[in-house]
């Protein structure tokens, strides 16, 4: 497998992916020393994954050069991403105890009652690219604290950071075999689909997602899936300032090259201030810095994918076609890396692809829209259901736009971010179960209800 440079396009490392056979065996290494993990007491457990923790920051230069370099992120969304991982450990560090801890229901009759938290087993965890660390941790580190063996099989795109969490869980006293990189493409992932596992904890897109809920529904094993999105934002006509809520929007939809699941995707403004909106919009979408990203200043940097280029293209032409007009960009920035200039798109409409399929990319639709009724109806109009956003000054207004989401998550004045004291859920083509929050402590191991007389 070649590990490649998005910003260069240059051979970085070449490297084995594991056969049927290796998996298997790693499998089975998982499974005997599972048995013994789950006996070391919770407290030593969590005392590993706080090394890790410290681990993360002491070697985050390394790290972020490492991620930078494999998947193209500009080198400070590297480092945020980093501290992103590390606060989300923090909560489950803090957490984990009170949720995993055994539950009495009633000790004063004659029947005592209790639940006891147990876990899934052994359980795979394939994993997509885009943040290896953030949805990476989302799953192994409540997976191990709960007592589980992880076989983790990160995106081929992000091999090498995959490796690097794997040697600092094992320097922070995870015993190897608990803890199992599987190495390879998509067939090592489907690999993973043959195996007896007792869980399936997948991040990627909702092709690859609904193959694998497929594929393992007669296991009768927890599956949940995190998937894309083509997640709306509202800007209502009561706003105090046109530019800040323009900067919102334009950071949601870019950051990390609009390779962002809950990356902001299509927008929809009311007329009277549709005109200033555009205007602050492509004026901070001009100025934004595309270059190399390991420089510090760098916050466009190539796309991870070669294929995504073409398929933007392809998206824009579409809109183009329908009667879309492209304000900035459009085509490749550079001669060499894959780079894609930040693209804005008006007078757009939902017969164009732009505005219904996931882009993943630093390409957006803009549309203008009467009132909330329209708004709320072209927001709905979508098989995702991951993230909505509302901009207003008015709470109650925006909560009635909210409330009408068949969304997991809504935001009000805000876009594009995840808590880790929140669930993290996608409905629709958007998801299956949640993570982060008591709900994605709990998603890794299972209830024993315990009778207890005498
Ligand atoms: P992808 O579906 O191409 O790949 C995800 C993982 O699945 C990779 O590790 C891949 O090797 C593996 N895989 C591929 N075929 C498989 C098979 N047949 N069986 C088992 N495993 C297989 O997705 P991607 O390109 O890595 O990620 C981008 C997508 O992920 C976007 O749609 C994005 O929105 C979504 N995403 C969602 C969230 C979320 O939290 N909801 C977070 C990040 C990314």
């Amino acid at each position: 497998m070649q590990i490649i440079n998005p910003a260069t396009e240059e051979l970085i490392q070449e490297i084995g992916e594991d056969s049927p056979d290796v998996i298997l065996k790693k499998y089975q290494q998982a499974n005997i020393a599972q048995s013994a993990w789950v006996a070391v007491p919770l407290t030593e457990r969590i005392a590993c994954i706080e090394r890790f923790y410290a681990l993360l920051d002491e070697e985050k230069d390394q790290l972020a050069e490492t991620l930078t370099q494999e998947v193209g992120k500009p080198i400070q969304q590297s480092y945020n991403e980093l501290n992103g991982a590390r606060k989300r450990i923090e909560y489950f560090i803090k957490n984990s105890a009170k949720w995993l801890a055994e539950e009495w229901i009633t000790e004063e009759d004659a029947t005592r009652e209790k639940i006891v938290y147990e876990p899934l087993g052994v359980i795979a965890n394939i994993s997509a690219w885009n943040y290896p660390y953030l949805v990476g941790v989302n799953v192994f580190v409540p997976a191990l604290i709960g007592g589980n063996g992880v076989l983790y099989k990160p995106s081929e795109y992000a091999t090498l950071t995959g490796l690097h969490i794997q040697r600092l869980l094992y320097r922070a006293g995870i015993p190897q075999n608990v803890f199992q990189i599987i190495i390879g493409k998509g067939t090592a992932g489907q690999a993973l689909l043959e195996l007896p596992l007792n869980g399936y904890f997948f991040t990627g897109s909702y092709r690859t997602g609904k193959y694998i809920a497929e594929h393992t529904a007669s296991k009768l094993v927890p599956v949940q899936l995190e998937l894309g999105g083509k997640d709306p934002l509202y800007v209502m006509d009561d706003i105090e300032s046109v530019d800040s809520v323009a900067e919102a929007a334009l950071e949601g939809a870019v950051y990390n090259n609009g390779q962002s699941c809950c990356a902001v995707e299509r927008i929809y403004v009311q007329e009277k201030v549709y005109d200033r909106f555009i205007e602050a919009f492509v004026d901070k979408a001009k100025k934004m810095v595309i270059g190399d990203p390991l420089k510090k200043t760098t916050e466009i940097g190539p796309l991870s994918r070669k294929e995504q280029i073409d398929f933007l293209k392809q998206q824009v032409a579409d809109a183009e076609e329908k009667g879309g007009t492209v304000l900035l960009g459009g085509n490749i920035a550079g001669s060499r890396g894959y780079y894609f200039e930040p693209t804005v798109v008006v007078n757009t409409n939902h017969n164009m692809k732009l505005m219904t399929e996931e882009s993943f990319g630093p390409v957006i639709g803009i549309q203008k829209v009467k009132d909330d009724r329209e708004a709320v109806e072209l927001m709905k109009d979508t098989p995702y259901g991951l993230t909505a956003a509302v901009y207003s000054k008015n709470f109650e207004r925006a909560e009635a736009v909210m409330k009408q989401m068949d969304t997991g998550t809504v935001y009000w004045n805000c876009c594009d971010r995840v808590s880790a004291g929140l669930p993290w859920s996608g409905r629709k083509s958007s998801g299956l179960g949640a993570t982060l929050s008591y709900q994605g402590i709990r998603a890794f191991v299972q209830p024993k209800a315990y009778h207890l007389r005498g």
